[in-house]
């Protein structure tokens, strides 16, 4: 079968598009014949050895497709259903060998892309906004990157759980991809001074919450931007990581809150992951959620996908299909 490899860590002239042995699924594993792969940041970090992985790896965290075969001790996923997941290394392939448990099954009413775009953008969303930092109506909330991947899902459900959202975008073109989204406020983030212009919106009361996915570049302004006792939820790095902090300018601005929350530790239960797909799924089936797809590029061209993504030249979510 098709995959696409990394061998060594580095730029995106590292993914090679390789042959590799047909998958057997272990006991408690499900053999998935990948549809469409979701392409991610957090591939990005894994491909440039931020993320540290055993080499050779297959990359991609994020798939859709149908059960070929299971391993003799699975019971909630039969060969020839429509599954989803995220969280598991190798979806970059033609089939992936998925812990079963890991497996969510795709609403009859969607598609395979709508189901691949769904599932670790959607769900981090889901989870910045309804777990790490719940917001509440009348709240006033700060969404870097919006009209990104996670952005412009996050601008979404920020919305409909009844905030003001002010949004950063890199361009004109992406800040109106996210007012459309429903963002009330857009800052130009590359050529206005998001401090300044948030604190302006804000008539100097500053945000309840900023939702950081940028990091090295915003992290710094983000503590000045927050009402005291705000919060500040890091939940990536596109700009690069986050240098080590003094942890007294926390007090200093106000006696804030800082958390470097990830995914997995808000999917960590079968519950939990059953729960927070099925919410995210629905609000697609609904029309409550809206996807954008900004390209689906055939597994070949992996390569310019990490591009594209890396060179901010994307609103929306990056598909593979094998
Ligand atoms: P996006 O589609 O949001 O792409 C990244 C965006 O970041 C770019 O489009 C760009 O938007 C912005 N950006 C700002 N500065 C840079 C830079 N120097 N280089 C590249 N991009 C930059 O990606 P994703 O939705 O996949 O991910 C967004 C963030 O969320 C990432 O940091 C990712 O790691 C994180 N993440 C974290 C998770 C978690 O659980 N912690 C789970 C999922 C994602 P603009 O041009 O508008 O500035």
């Amino acid at each position: 079968m098709k995959a696409i490899q990394v061998s060594k860590v580095g730029g995106p002239e590292v993914i090679e598009l390789v042959d590799v042995p047909t998958l057997k699924p272990k006991p408690n594993e499900a053999v998935v014949q990948i549809k469409a792969a979701g392409v991610n940041f957090i591939d990005v970090y894994y491909r440039e050895g931020r993320y540290p992985a055993p080499l050779p790896f297959i990359l991609g965290q994020e798939g859709a497709g149908v059960v070929s075969t299971i391993g003799s001790e699975v019971s909630n996923v039969k060969p020839g259903d429509r599954v989803a997941y995220t969280g598991v290394l190798g979806s970059y392939a033609d089939s992936a060998a998925v812990p079963a448990d890991r497996l969510v099954q795709i609403p009859e009413t969607l598609d395979f892309n709508q189901a691949a775009a769904a599932m670790l953008q959607g769900m981090t969303a889901h989870y910045l906004s309804h777990s790490t930092f719940p917001i509440k109506p009348g709240q006033t909330v700060l969404i870097h990157a919006a009209a990104g991947g996670v952005g412009m899902l996050l601008v979404q459900m920020a919305k409909k759980l009844g905030a003001r959202v002010i949004g950063t975008a890199g361009s004109g073109e992406k800040a109106k991809l996210a007012r459309d989204a429903g963002a009330d406020e857009l800052i130009i983030y590359t050529t206005q001074d998001f401090e300044k212009e948030t604190l302006r919106l804000t008539d100097d009361k500053g945000v309840d919450v900023v939702y950081d996915g940028v990091g090295k570049t915003t992290f710094e302004k983000d503590l000045k931007v927050l009402s005291p006792r705000g919060y500040l939820v890091l939940f990536g790095g596109a700009s690069g990581a986050v240098p080590p902090f003094d942890l007294m300018l926390l007090t200093k601005n106000g006696s804030l809150f800082v958390t470097r929350p990830s995914l997995p530790h808000y999917i960590a239960t079968r519950a939990e992951l059953e729960q927070r797909s099925r919410d995210v799924l629905q609000m697609i089936v609904s029309g409550d959620l809206k996807l954008r797809i900004h390209k689906a590029y055939p597994l070949s061209q992996a390569q310019e996908a990490h591009r594209d993504l890396e060179g901010r030249n994307t609103s929306g979510k990056l598909l593979l299909i094998p």
